[in-house]
């Protein structure tokens, strides 16, 4: 892949734009988004360029899992390991606006139900 069909995520990864990381490990990479929509907001992605939710396969279960597991880890870290809420916008449509697949963690607010 050429540098410039990276996508944004991508470049976070490689430390080719700045971000605030809050953790890191083989898999995975998590970064405050920089457009808070809750006092806690930070995106979960995987390393692997996954283009959407539904573009995952059987061989990601894992991998889906693991990223799971993380989130619950980082709201813990954040305070909130009893109430934050995990989005996954699948798709333009839904309001996925950066092609590489992402869980948003919130927290830190009430949330309100059903979600906009
Ligand atoms: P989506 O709309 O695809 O579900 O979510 C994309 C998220 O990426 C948005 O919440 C947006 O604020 C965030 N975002 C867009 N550009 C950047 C950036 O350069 N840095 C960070 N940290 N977040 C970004």
């Amino acid at each position: 892949m050429t540098a410039s069909a990276k996508t944004l995520f991508e470049k976070i990864i490689d430390r080719e734009i700045p971000a605030t990381i809050v953790y890191e490990d083989d898999l995975s990479l998590a970064f405050r988004d920089i457009n808070p929509a809750a006092p806690t907001h930070i995106l979960l992605i995987p390393k692997k360029p996954i283009v959407r939710l539904c573009d995952a396969s059987a061989e990601d279960q894992m991998l889906l899992g693991h990223l799971m597991l993380v989130a619950t880890k980082i709201a813990t870290a954040e305070g909130y390991g009893e109430a934050y809420r995990l989005v996954v916008n699948n798709g333009a449509a839904a309001g996925q606006s950066v092609f590489h697949l992402h869980l948003h963690i919130l927290a830190g607010r009430p949330m309100k139900w059903p979600p906009g």
